[in-house]
């Protein structure tokens, strides 16, 4: 199989000196406990893919796909190994070569014949207007088609700040696209109907609730297109509003989703949040920020391994349920994947997205 792109990373592969100190961070390896899975196993195998030394067979294709993307090997790595990269490349290339796990074909599919990754054909109604305005909200996916209670509580909130805003005619991000190694020119379609749906509003900032979504927005957007909006998930926008909440006597600790979190650094926004709560007490996972662990949703990992997603979820409710009553998080994708984790070892520990915690306090 040919593998230009993980072929440019080769000289990066080749500083891995086989440590092995992203093993004791690896979610993946946690679960499975083999060495393929984790980093230094797949900079091998991506090495192999680019010298074509190895075939890309089942189990090569199997162990690449084994990755949420969360970070947490690179934070950990001393020789600074771009990861990600590594594993973007060698996924990129695979799907090139016809490589494509079913579970994500699948995805593919149903984004081209419906734009969303679910293959929803009716939109959900969220009776906000699509007008004007210089506050735009991007739902993204998983609370358009999944999780709704999510954007409602979202608009609820805005709603009782009295803030004037629009949703988008929004279509998928690209961020599973991104992350499963699909086609660039496919990725690049979605994001210019996004940018011109934002644009045509005349947006200045667009919020999120989804930490995929903004993270795509962020990092990925600006290498293809340019722009002038804003982009911030609703934590750091509500963070420096004046709320009003009502008390709430229970211990509340929060979970890092990796894509606003080890990507992107928003650790501040969402805990001083929850520090306004009355009565609450804040309390931290051993695991929190920058080492924080994975919900073990990402990467097109849910969609391929659910199983092992929900392994790895249960391991991060089992942790919050030893230090709280409530589990809050922001993202869609991490809620849901938690819920689902807990569903194996059903601690008793509510889990919520944090503008559900939010809203429910607002005064308004
Ligand atoms: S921590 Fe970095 S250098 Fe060490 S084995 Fe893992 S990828 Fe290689
Ligand atoms: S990004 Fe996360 S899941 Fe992927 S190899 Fe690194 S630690 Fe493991």
């Amino acid at each position: 199989m040919k593998a230009d792109r993980t072929k440019k990373l080769e000289k990066e592969m080749l500083t891995c000196t086989f440590c092995g100190f992203c093993k004791s961070v690896c979610p993946y390896f946690e679960d499975d406990q083999w060495d393929p899975s984790v980093a230094r196993g797949k900079v091998i195998l991506a090495y192999g893919l680019a010298r074509e030394d190895i075939e890309p067979d089942d189990s090569v294709v199997k162990r690449i796909y084994q990755c949420t993307t969360c970070k947490d090997c690179e934070r950990r790595c001393p020789s600074n190994i771009k990861v990600i990269e590594i594993v973007k490349a060698a996924r990129r290339d695979l799907v090139e070569a016809g490589h494509m796990l079913p579970a994500h074909s699948k995805i593919v599919d149903n984004i081209e014949r419906t734009g969303n990754p679910y293959g929803e054909t009716k939109a959900t109604d969220f009776g906000v207007p699509i007008k004007q305005a210089e506050i735009g909200y991007f739902i993204g996916c998983t609370s358009r088609y999944r999780t709704t209670e999510i954007a409602e509580h979202t608009i609820s909130i805005l709603n009782k700040l009295g803030i004037d805003f629009t949703l988008v005619e929004e279509g998928c991000c690209g961020s599973t696209l991104h992350r499963i190694g699909h086609s660039k020119e496919e990725i690049l379609k979605l994001m210019k109907a996004n940018l011109d749906a934002v644009e045509r509003l005349g947006i200045r900032k667009l919020l999120f609730t989804c930490a995929g979504c903004l993270h795509m927005f962020e990092e990925e957007y600006p290498k293809h297109f340019e722009f002038d909006f804003e982009v911030e998930h609703v934590v750091q926008y509500l963070a420096r509003q004046k709320l009003k909440l009502k008390p709430l006597r229970k211990r509340i600790t929060y979970h890092d989703p990796c894509h606003i979190g080890r990507h992107m650094s928003i650790y501040d926004e969402p805990r001083a949040l929850l520090r306004m709560i009355p009565g609450a007490e804040f309390v931290e996972m051993k695991e929190s920020k920058e080492s924080s662990r994975c919900c073990g949703g990402g990467g097109g990992v849910r969609a391929n391994e659910p199983d092992a997603s929900q392994r790895i979820a249960s391991r991060r409710v089992t942790s919050a349920s030893e230090v709280a009553d409530i589990l809050v998080t922001s993202c869609p994708f991490c809620v849901s994947t938690l819920i689902f984790g807990n569903d194996l070892v059903k601690m008793d520990v509510e889990i919520k997205d944090i503008t559900e915690l939010v809203d429910d306090l607002l005064i308004a």
